[in-house]
C-alpha cells in the first residue's frame, strides 16, 4: 500500500533483493502519510512474506511471494500488545492507527478479533488517534470482515483506473466490487494512478472504463495520487500531477457530493 514517508521509526524494514521492501515487525512507522498525516502502522501478515489477493506492479512492499518457511500469522493478542508497547513509547500519538503492511490485511485468518483487540487498545492508551485500513477489498463482501472493517474510522478501500490484470495483477470482477464498497459507506476510494509499458491508467478510455465504475461504488472521499515511493516494476511510470487534477475533475462532475483531493 503506497504512499508514506519514514520518520523516526519503531519498526524495523528490510530491502527485498528481487525490488521492495518488507517490514519485519508487526509495528511499522509512524510514517508520514500524504493522506493521512502521522500513521503508525500495523502489518499483520506473517514474517518475511508478501501475501496479497492483488499483486499490484506499483506496490512499495514487492510482488508477492509464498508464505515463508516457519512464518505464521501474528495473533490478535500478539498484535495488541505490540501496539501497546508501541503507544507507551511514543513521545507524540500518531493521528491514524492504520491496518496496512505487507499485503493485505483481511487476509489475516481472525481479523475480526484483531480489530476488536486494536479497538480496545486505542480506547485505553490512544482515544484521539483513528483507526483505518488499507485494503483491496475483495474479502470485504465476507460478513465477518465487513463487520470488522465498519467498526474501523475510515475506509480506504482501493480502486484503480487501468486494466485490473495490468494494474492490480490480478482478474476480478470490478462492478461487483463496486457493489462491495456501497455497503462500506462512509468510505474512501485510494485510486493509483500508473502507466505501464503497454496500458495507461491516466488514457481517456481508462479514464471512460473507471468513471462508471466510481459513480457505482459511490465512495464519500476519493484520493488520486501517483507514485511516492519505488514500485515492484520499475518500468512503471509516474503519472503528472496536472494530468492527476483532470481525473479529479472527472470525478467531481460526475458525483458532485464526492470530495476528490490529488496527492
Ligand atoms: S493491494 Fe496492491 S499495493 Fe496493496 S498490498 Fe496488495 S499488491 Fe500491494
Amino acid at each position: 500500500m503506497a504512499d508514506a514517508t519514514p520518520l523516526p521509526s519503531l519498526g524495523s524494514q528490510g530491502a527485498r533483493p528481487d525490488g521492495g521492501s518488507l517490514w519485519e515487525t508487526i509495528i511499522n512507522g509512524p510514517v508520514h502519510s500524504r493522506r493521512l498525516g502521522t500513521s503508525l502502522g500495523l502489518n499483520l501478515l506473517p514474517a518475511r512474506s508478501k501475501l496479497c489477493t492483488f499483486d499490484c506492479p506499483y506496490c512499495e512492499c514487492g510482488f508477492n511471494t509464498p508464505q515463508a518457511a516457519r512464518a505464521r500469522w501474528p495473533s490478535p493478542d500478539e498484535v495488541a500488545h505490540s501496539l501497546r508497547r508501541a503507544l507507551t513509547r511514543l513521545t507524540r500519538l500518531p493521528d491514524w492507527i492504520t491496518f496496512a503492511g505487507n499485503g493485505e490485511p483481511t487476509l489475516h485468518p481472525r481479523f475480526a478479533v484483531t480489530v476488536e483487540r486494536v479497538l480496545v487498545v486505542r480506547a485505553e492508551l490512544a482515544p484521539g488517534s483513528r483507526v483505518g485500513v488499507l485494503s483491496n477489498g475483495l474479502a470485504a463482501a465476507r460478513p465477518a470482515v465487513r463487520d470488522a472493517l465498519m467498526r474501523l474510522d475510515a475506509r480506504m478501500m482501493k480502486l484503480d483506473p487501468g486494466p485490473p490484470e495490468r494494474v492490480n495483477g490480478a482478474r476480478y470482477d470490478a462492478e461487483r466490487l463496486a457493489d462491495v464498497y456501497r455497503t462500506l459507506k462512509p468510505y474512501t476510494v485510494q485510486a493509483m494512478v500508473t502507466r505501464g509499458r503497454d496500458w495507461d491508467g491516466a488514457s481517456a478510455a481508462s479514464l471512460e472504463a473507471w468513471l462508471p465504475l466510481v459513480a457505482r461504488a459511490d465512495p464519500d472521499v476519493v484520493h488520486l495520487y501517483s507514485l511516492a515511493r519505488p514500485p515492484a516494476d520499475p518500468t512503471l511510470q509516474n503519472v503528472p500531477r496536472e494530468r492527476l487534477a483532470e481525473m479529479a475533475a472527472a470525478i467531481r462532475r460526475t458525483l458532485p457530493r464526492c470530495v476528490v483531493e490529488v496527492f
